[in-house]
This record gives structure tokens, C-alpha cells and sequence, in this order.
């Protein structure tokens, strides 16, 4: 009898993977809290929640509970003609704890389509106002997702190459840090002087896939200034720091001017079920509104708004203010920053720095992003029994909210001990 990963290797094709080269993938069979277990019976502390989407713990009870509530009640109906109670209830509650310039809510099923529809609102919002914009600003090194419009606003050329000449219109500015903000505001006063700008789109405060990389909220603030004078629609993607992060619930709230759209996915199920979310000011909104059909955001995936999604969402988020998960994320900020003193000055380190829940550090050793060593550096924590998967020479933890002290601790002494050894 095979296992489950030799059974896999026959039919299955998996994502950011170089079949020729890869190790088989693990089978996990139980996951609980932070943890999950594959068929061998090992077992694996989750140090970045799977992809910052677990936060509550994995399998978290108030979360399938109310999702297998929802699913004896109504599973599914199209929401073209349609709506429901949690899709109704959870655009409440989202429009109550968003930026307070947020006002309509527009479903989807993956971080993509929710940038994709947010690309799209924005480019339409010009059109249907008839003036004709195609130029798309971003960050460099940017992370939007793999669907072509988002793909256009990713500028991680590991991602992108072979389909480089059939994207959108993009220009890049660095994101600012506290001693570039002058020379950031000069590239980006050329860009919108030279081309007509639609919109503005980045990762607020950390770039998640870029090795989460911070930069500077006063200098995004001042760019975000800049873009809504000229009405360039500026879309926060907060698919990776939504939901608690970053420390706020949402990374924009660090920002005086406020985006005009905003992607969420990832947390805002928990982990449970594929669902996005476009959020828009009412201006954005109106610009839609007309006696003209084909003026309509003619945009839909068969999935959107699923009650289900909307069931595990709305748990979601009576846990992430309650008085558990908020002990919880203030014991890892500080836990961060007491580990962050205790290696800082270590010689395999060239930087090392949090925000919220987020730490990341940089090693002293030059790599890439998929490369050998790479591969190494994931195996080792593997055989130790820690889930972390470092991006080039990065090695970054984003561990669930309810991660036990004692798992949290492991996942730093497997730290310490690989700078021991590389
Ligand atoms: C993960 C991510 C996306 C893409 O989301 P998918 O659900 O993987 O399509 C987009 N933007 C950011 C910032 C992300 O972290």
C-alpha cells in the first residue's frame, strides 16, 4: 500500500513547485490548533499559520461550528439576483471595523480575483466617468497574486517571467522608507505627470511575499496624498496584514489618507473556506450607478459571497476582538521583540525586525529564492518538527494567534539553532 505522498506524485500537480527537483509533498491527515500531523505520525507546529490564513488555530471550534450550522441551513445561492443573512451580517460588521471611508462590500473567491476586481473597478471607474487611464502604479517587488491583472502588479520577476510581454500597463516606485521618501515622491510626480494613471495599488506597511519587507506609513501616506489629488483610486491590498497582523486590525489604519478600495482574503475565513473581499468608498460606488446597463460592474465569479465563507468569517471576527485572541496577540508582539533583543547582534544576521505578529530576519548569507540552500534551510526546520518557509534568504514567522508559549518558543530555538549551524 502506498502512502499518501507517493499516491500523490502520480496524478497531482502542485503550486510553486519544480516537479523534477521538489521532494514529495507531506501527507497530513489532523490539524489542531497550531499544530498538524502527517501519516507517519509526525508532528508540525504551523509557524506561518498556511499561508496566514489559520489565525484562530486550525480546526478552531467556534469556527466549524458555525460553519456546519450554516451548511444544514443554506449551503449555496448564486448572489446575482440573490443575497443572505451572513453575507448581509458580515458586510455590517466589516463596513463597522474597515477604515471608515468604506462602504460597499463586493464579494469574491481568492486574494487574485479580489485584486482583479479591484484593477477592474478602478479602470472602469474612469471609463464609465469617460476619461481614458491605463497606467497602473505599484511597488516594486510587490506581491498582488497570480491572475493576470494582479500578476500585472506583482513585481517579483520569479513569479512573472514568461508572461512579462502580455500585461498590464505598470509603472514602479520603491516603497518609501523613512530616508527615501523625497526621492520615492520625485518618481512617482514623473510617473503621473508622463502617463495616465488609473490607479495606485500596494501591500500597506509590509510586503508579505517580498520577504516581508516594511516601509515607511508616512511615506505611503504622503504617495496615497498625491494619487487622490489627481483621483488615482488607491487600493490597499490587505490580503496578507488584514485582520490583526500588523498589530491594528488592518494596516491601513496606520494611514491618515485612506485607500479608496481594499482587498481582503487569507484570515478573513480563517483559514476555513475560499472567499475575498473588494471593498469601495461610496464614490467609487456611484460611479457605477447609471441609467446605462453595460455602466455596472459586469463582474462575477459563480462563488461569490458564499454563505459558507461568510458563516466562517463572521466567527472570525467575534474572535479576533475577544479578550483571548487580543491577550494572545500582544503576548507574540512582545515575545517578537524579546527574542528580536536576544539574537540581534548575532554574525549569520544582517537584519531582523517585527510589527504585530510578523518577524522576519534576514540571513547574512546571499541566496535564491528557490534555490538549493533555500531548500535546505525548510528541510531543517521540517526534520525538527517546525513549519516555516523562508523566501530567499529570509526566514519569517507568522504564527496562529493561539500558538502555546511553549510552541512559539520551539519555533525561535529551531531558529537560534539553524544560526548555530549554517
Ligand atoms: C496571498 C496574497 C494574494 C493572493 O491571494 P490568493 O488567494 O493566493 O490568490 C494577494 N495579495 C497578497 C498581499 C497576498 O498575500
Amino acid at each position: 500500500m502506498q502512502n499518501l505522498s507517493q499516491r500523490d506524485k502520480k496524478h497531482l500537480w502542485h503550486p510553486l513547485t519544480q516537479h523534477k527537483t521538489s521532494s514529495l509533498p507531506v501527507g497530513i491527515v489532523k490539524a489542531k490548533g497550531a499544530l498538524l500531523w502527517d501519516d507517519k505520525g509526525n508532528e508540525y507546529i504551523d509557524g506561518i499559520a498556511s499561508w496566514y490564513t489559520t489565525m484562530y488555530g486550525h480546526c478552531n471550534e467556534t469556527i466549524t461550528k458555525a460553519v456546519t450550522k450554516q451548511m444544514q441551513h443554506l449551503d449555496f445561492v448564486m448572489f446575482s439576483g440573490f443575497t443572505h443573512e451572513p453575507a448581509v451580517t458580515l458586510a455590517e460588521r466589516l463596513i463597522h471595523i474597515l477604515p471608515n471611508n468604506q462602504e460597499k462590500i463586493f464579494f469574491n473567491d481568492n486574494g487574485s480575483t479580489a485584486v482583479e476586481a479591484a484593477i477592474k473597478m478602478a479602470l472602469q471607474y474612469h471609463h464609465n466617468k469617460g476619461d481614458k487611464r491605463d497606467t497602473i502604479i505599484a511597488f516594486e517587488d510587490g506581491f498582488h497574486g497570480d491572475t493576470f491583472g494582479a500578476m500585472s502588479a506583482s513585481g517579483l520577476s520569479s513569479y512573472n517571467g514568461p508572461f512579462e510581454e502580455f500585461l498590464l500597463k505598470v509603472k514602479r516606485i520603491p516603497p518609501p522608507q523613512e530616508d527615501n521618501i523625497e526621492d520615492v515622491l520625485a518618481q512617482l510626480e514623473n510617473i503621473v505627470q508622463h502617463h495616465n494613471c488609473a490607479a495606485f495599488i500596494f501591500e500597506p506597511l509590509v510586503q508579505g511575499a517580498a520577504g516581508m519587507k516594511f516601509h515607511s506609513a508616512k511615506g505611503l501616506n504622503t504617495s496615497i496624498k498625491r494619487c487622490q489629488e489627481l483621483d488615482i483610486l488607491c487600493i490597499a491590498d490587505e490580503i496578507m496584514t488584514g485582520f490583526g497582523k500588523t498589530g491594528a486590525n488592518f494596516a491601513s489604519e496606520n494611514l491618515e489618507n485612506k485607500p479608496d478600495i481594499m482587498c481582503l482574503s487569507k484570515a478573513l475565513t480563517a483559514g476555513m473556506f475560499p472567499l475575498s473581499v473588494t471593498s469601495c468608498t461610496q464614490k467609487v460606488f456611484d460611479a457605477f450607478l447609471s441609467d446605462e446597463v453595460h455602466k455596472g460592474f459586469f463582474h462575477a465569479h459563480t462563488f461569490s459571497g458564499h454563505p459558507l465563507g461568510c458563516a466562517a468569517a463572521l466567527a472570525g471576527m467575534e474572535l479576533l476582538e475577544s479578550d483571548v485572541i487580543l491577550e494572545r496577540r500582544a503576548y507574540i508582539t512582545q515575545a517578537h521583540k524579546d527574542f528580536i533583543a536576544n539574537i540581534q547582534h548575532h554574525p549569520k544576521i544582517k537584519e531582523v525586525r517585527s510589527m504585530g505578529v510578523i518577524l522576519a530576519l534576514d540571513l547574512n548569507i546571499e541566496m535564491e529564492r528557490y534555490g538549493n540552500l533555500r531548500d535546505k534551510l525548510y528541510q531543517f526546520f521540517m526534520e525538527r518538527g517546525v513549519i516555516l518557509r523562508p523566501l530567499g534568504n529570509t526566514i519569517y514567522v507568522l504564527p496562529p494567534y493561539v500558538i502555546t508559549n511553549g510552541e512559539l518558543q520551539k519555533i525561535y530555538n529551531t531558529i537560534t539553532e539553524l544560526l548555530e549551524t549554517v
